[in-house]
């Protein structure tokens, strides 16, 4: 039988531009390296092999990741899970919308339309959906080339919004991130059934 085997990607390198709090003390690409970093080390613990697919700071771009992800899962059973963080406007103020998001891609396979499922479910329980409506089936469909184009199953999830000031607050906290990273090794668990 195939090995379960998740890849977790990282949005956005240093350079990218934006994707920052209106006041600066939350990066993107800083909060979801710190993430996957960590939600590789819980999959280990918790006997779901894992790695990233983007160790370096920069931005890495797609057909490479897509390379890396043929390299990586090959002969595994394999799942991608690409972490961001969402934003209402263009960071240069504060925002209303917060909370917690999954997306798929519109050639969504079943298999990443269920992981997505269960993800929004662990959310849900987590209470960290915020204040905005979510589609019916738990996750929203964007054409997201990071999943559109992946060799396996492929979500993306919106980890709060980092121009809301709760979310950037609660993002920064270590409550924050271990919820966070929780709801998705729990999700994953339970996708492989392990
Ligand atoms: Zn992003």
């Amino acid at each position: 039988m195939e090995k379960n085997f998740v890849i977790v990607d990282n949005g956005h390198g240093v350079e990218t531009k934006g994707k920052r709090s209106p006041d600066g003390r939350h990066r993107e690409y800083l909060w979801c390296r710190k993430a996957a970093r960590r939600l590789v080390e819980v999959l280990k613990s918790k006997g779901i092999d894992a790695a990233l697919l983007v160790p370096e700071e920069t931005d890495v771009p797609l057909r490479e990741r897509c390379r890396r992800a043929s390299v990586l899962s090959q002969g595994r059973r394999a799942v991608l899970v690409s972490l961001h963080n969402n934003a209402a406007g263009d960071g240069s103020c504060w925002r209303e919308a917060g909370g917690w998001s999954v997306f798929v891609a519109p050639n969504a396979s079943p298999d990443s339309r269920r992981l997505a499922a269960l993800l929004f479910r662990r959310a849900r329980s987590a209470d960290i959906l915020g204040n905005r409506a979510t589609p019916p089936c738990g996750y929203w469909t964007a054409n997201l080339a990071v999943c559109r184009d992946m060799p396996c199953p492929a979500v993306l999830t919106e980890n709060m919004f980092q121009d809301n000031r709760a979310d950037v607050d609660f993002l920064a906290s270590e409550v924050g991130l271990s919820t966070i990273i929780n709801v998705h090794s729990e999700a994953l668990k339970e996708y492989f059934g392990v």
